[in-house]
C-alpha cells in the first residue's frame, strides 16, 4: 500500500533523510521510533507531499505521491492534484491543528464539503457518527478551546477520518497531552487498528507499539536502522543504536 523507495531529503546543507526504504501493507500499523532530529516527522511529511523528496519516490495505493511519471522522468503534480491526493492520506499532528473559529462539527465537515464537494447534509450525518465513534457525540457544538487536549485530538482524528482516507499518518499524537489524557487518544487509535485502518504512527509510546504495531521501525540520523515485528525490535534489538535508544525510553 505504501512504498517508500530510496528517499533523500535535505534542508539546505543538512541531509535529513539519507536513503529511506519502507513498505507498509494494507491494514497494517507501522510505528516509527527514533531520537529527536532523526527525520521521523520529515519522513511522514514526505508521504503526503508536505515536503518534496529530493531523490527517490513514494507511492500510496499504486499512485505516485506528488508526481507523475512520464518516460523515466518525474513531473510534479499541480497544486490542485496534490490537494486531492492529500485528501486520501489523513494526517494527525502533535498539536491537533483544529480551526479555532469553527465548532467541533464544522471542523469535521469543512474539508469533505469544500475539498470533495460532498453534500453538507450527508457529511454532517457522517460527522456525527464519527464523533460518536471517538466518544464525543455531546461536543458537536463546542469550540476547540472548550475541550481538553485529549478531546481536541480525538476531534482531529474524526476530522481526518471524515475524508475516508486510505492511509492515516500520526505524528506524535499524544506527546502534547497531559499523561492522564494519553490513554483516551491511544484507545481511539487502537480501535482504528482493530478495524484494519492502514496507519503509520510516530510515537514514543512503547507499550502502544508493542500492543498495536505490526511493524516497528527504528530511525536514527536519517536512516532506518532496524525494522521488524515489535517483539524482535523492542525485545531483541540487533543494533547498538536501537538498544541505546530503547534503554532511555523504556
Ligand atoms: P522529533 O522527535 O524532535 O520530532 P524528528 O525525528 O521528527 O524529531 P525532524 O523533524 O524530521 O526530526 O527533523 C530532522 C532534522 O531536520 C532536524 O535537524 C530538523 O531541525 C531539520 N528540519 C526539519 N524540518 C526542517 C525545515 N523545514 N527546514 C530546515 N530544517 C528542518
Ligand atoms: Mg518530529
Amino acid at each position: 500500500m505504501v512504498d517508500v523507495r530510496a528517499v533523500h531529503k535535505s534542508f539546505g546543507s543538512l541531509e535529513v533523510l539519507k536513503g529511506v526504504d519502507l513498505e507498509v501493507r494494507t491494514g497494517e500499523v507501522t510505528v516509527i521510533l527514533g531520537p529527536s532530529g532523526s527525520g521521523k516527522s520529515t519522513l511522514l511529511r514526505t508521504i503526503n507531499h508536505l515536503e518534496k523528496v529530493d531523490q527517490g519516490w513514494i507511492s500510496v495505493d499504486g499512485s505516485l505521491v506528488g508526481y507523475r511519471r512520464s518516460g523515466d522522468k518525474l513531473y510534479e503534480l499541480r497544486e490542485r492534484e496534490i490537494l486531492k491526493q492529500r485528501t486520501r492520506i489523513g494526517f494527525v499532528f502533535q498539536n491537533f491543528n483544529l480551526f479555532p473559529h469553527l465548532t467541533v462539527l464544522d471542523n469535521i465537515v469543512e474539508a469533505p464539503v469544500s475539498a470533495l464537494k460532498r453534500s453538507r447534509k450527508e457529511v454532517t450525518e457522517a460527522a456525527r457518527r464519527l464523533l460518536d465513534r471517538v466518544g464525543l457525540a455531546d461536543k458537536a457544538d463546542a469550540y476547540p478551546k472548550q475541550l481538553s487536549g485529549g478531546q481536541q485530538q480525538r476531534v482531529a482524528i474524526a476530522r481526518a477520518l471524515a475524508l475516508e482516507p486510505r492511509l492515516l499518518l500520526f505524528d506524535e499524537p499524544t506527546s502534547a497531552l497531559d499523561p492522564e489524557l494519553v490513554g483516551e487518544v491511544l484507545d481511539v487509535i487502537k480501535d482504528l487498528a482493530h478495524q484494519g485502518t492502514t496507519m503509520i504512527v510516530v510515537t514514543h509510546e512503547i507499550g502502544f507499539a508493542r500492543e498495536v504495531a505490526d511493524t516497528v521501525v527504528f530511525m536514527d540520523d536519517g536512516r532506518i536502522v532496524e525494522q521488524g515485528a515489535p517483539g524482535d525490535v523492542l525485545d531483541a534489538p540487533k543494533h547498538e543504536r536501537t538498544r541505546a535508544f530503547l534503554s532511555k525510553v523504556l
